[in-house]
């Protein structure tokens, strides 16, 4: 593996026409990891003309045999998943069950993805002449444009870039700023698979600089987002304005229901792992409960000893519970927000503050914290925070609890401990998020189900699933006449 990196573009490893570079760090100790080209519009261009250029003979690759390259690059990961995991744990922090979970979601949406190529499915249907054929199907768009977070380095590029493949586009690919050697890992495995040069694309370099020229660049049709709402929501407009077709998945703010008729142990160990896994940096992480009056201080008191409890370090050390923070300013923003918690009536049951004792001092450590006696309008119990902190709010019943999820600002996911089937009904209906869970915490997606929210969280699309092509392809409708003359439609023949 090299030292320092390069872009990939048209099927060569090259540095970005500037010379200009960044380092890439550890998180959990401040060691480099890399150097990597600090790109700009000049190298999105050539991108851009190389995934132009290889469109033209990847679309007319049989769907099957675009999909076998996937299903080899499938099996690449699997080979090395271990290598992978613990990449990924040095470069983003997250503990090394949690990085193996995030390439194997890389596995399983390759197979996936794969098993799409031979099935895309069209649509025949009778036309309303005689000696007329009519049938849909589905079409690539064109090249992409993939924009990905840090949380999910792997299993995010894998969820739209597969299916976008194995649909006939080809791709540009801008990784977060924060995780680039996962995004080098990812590409070189395809070019081990033999795809095609110029099919996929790889730039390294920052938002300004490489983000937004892909969203303005007029040989990029369709642009797949994943990040914050502020990000997604400003490229939805400009690459809007330019008729591009925008897939987002945006920010959450997640809550657990907890009823009274609750198993309290169950319910605390899914809250600990869904509130403090990953840091709290996942997009599906619980960042609320709201929690049924009559079990709120013995829930509180629960959560509150286990996530005091757990052991903060290095994600590659095997006794290690909770790993860094990405980095100094997100350390600086859940600080921030711990401060407002308090101004605004909240009380810190445990953690509150950065972890600094010994080798914790070299990473970015912030201690698992637990907020009760939040109110609902508090910022804590509405704004994302994106990082170990958790806020309690006692609810009167259901109904209060519903109301209070969905009047967040987004709809990721949202869950419910019940053990009374009526509830649980009544709450898989009513709550307005694109996931939903039962006696489970709010993360653990599936890849074979369709993943995305409502509201400030997306835009109706859903990634993975049986809705993985929406995204990436276009619907054509096709009629044949065969009757050797002129049939009209849309006419009244009667
Ligand atoms: P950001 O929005 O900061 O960044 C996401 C990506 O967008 C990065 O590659 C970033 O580049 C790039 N970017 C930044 N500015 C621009 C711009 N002006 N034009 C184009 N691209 C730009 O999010 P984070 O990386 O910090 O990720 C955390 C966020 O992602 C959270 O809000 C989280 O909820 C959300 N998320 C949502 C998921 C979902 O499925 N709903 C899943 C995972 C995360 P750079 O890194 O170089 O700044």
């Amino acid at each position: 593996m090299p030292e320092v990196f390069q872009n990939f573009i048209g099927g060569k490893w090259v540095p970005a026409r500037s010379g200009l570079t960044f380092v890439n760090h550890n998180p959990a100790t401040g060691e480099v990891l890399g150097t990597f080209p600090s790109s700009g519009p000049e190298d999105v261009d050539a991108a851009v003309q190389a995934a132009a250029k290889a469109y033209r003979s990847w679309r007319l690759v049989p769907a099957p045999k675009r999909a076998e390259i996937v299903y080899r690059a499938g099996e690449i990961i699997r080979q090395r998943k271990e290598d992978l995991a613990r990449a990924m744990t040095r470069e983003m922090g997250k503990v090394l069950a949690e990085t193996r979970g995030d390439v194997q979601e890389g596995i399983d949406m390759a197979y996936l993805a794969a098993g799409e190529g031979r099935r895309m499915y069209g649509v025949t249907t009778p036309s309303e002449m005689p000696d007329k054929w009519a049938m849909s199907v589905r079409a690539p768009i064109g090249v992409a444009g993939v924009i990905t977070p840090w949380n999910f380095p792997f299993a995010i590029p894998s969820w739209k870039l597969m299916p976008a493949l194995v649909a006939g586009n080809t791709a540009v690919f801008k990784p977060a700023g924060d995780t680039p050697e996962m995004a080098w890992h990812f590409t070189k495995i395809f070019e081990e698979a033999g795809l095609p040069a110029g099919v996929l694309n790889l730039v390294f370099g920052s938002g300004s600089n490489v983000g937004n020229p892909m969203v303005e660049h007029p040989g990029i049709s369709v642009i797949s987002f994943t990040g914050s709402t502020e990000v997604g929501l400003s490229i939805n407009e400009r690459a809007g304005k330019l008729g591009k077709r925008v897939s987002l998945e945006m920010g959450g703010k997640n809550a657990i229901l907890v009823m009274d008729d609750a198993d309290l142990g169950l319910a605390t160990d899914a809250i600990v792992w869904a509130a403090f896994g990953t840091t709290g940096q996942r997009c599906t992480a619980a960042s609320r409960v709201l929690v049924h009056e009559q079990v709120h201080d013995e829930l509180a008191r629960r959560v509150a000893e286990r996530a005091g409890a757990l052991r903060l370090g290095d994600g590659l050390d095997p006794a290690t519970e909770v790993g860094p923070l990405i980095n100094r300013s997100q350390v600086e923003t859940v600080e921030r927000y711990v401060g407002i918690g308090v101004e605004q009536g909240g009380r810190v049951a445990t953690g509150g503050s950065r972890a600094t004792d010994g080798a914790l001092s070299k990473g970015n450590f912030f201690r698992p914290t637990v907020f009760t006696g939040v109110e609902r309008g508090a910022r804590i119990a509405v704004e994302e925070i994106f990082g170990p902190v958790l806020a309690m709010l006692r609810v009167k019943s259901l109904e209060d609890a519903i109301e209070i999820n969905n009047a967040s600002a987004y709809g990721l996911s949202s869950s419910i401990f019940t053990a009374d089937v009526n509830r649980a009904f009544r709450a898989m209906r009513d709550l307005d998020t694109g996931i939903v869970y039962v006696n489970h915490g709010t993360t653990g997606a599936e890849t074979h189900l369709p993943f995305g929210g409502t509201r400030g969280t997306g835009n109706g699309h859903r990634e993975a699933g049986h809705t993985m092509l929406d995204p990436f392809t276009e619907w054509k409708s096709i009629y044949v006449d065969f009757s050797g003359h002129l049939q009209r439609a849309q006419i009244d023949n009667n």
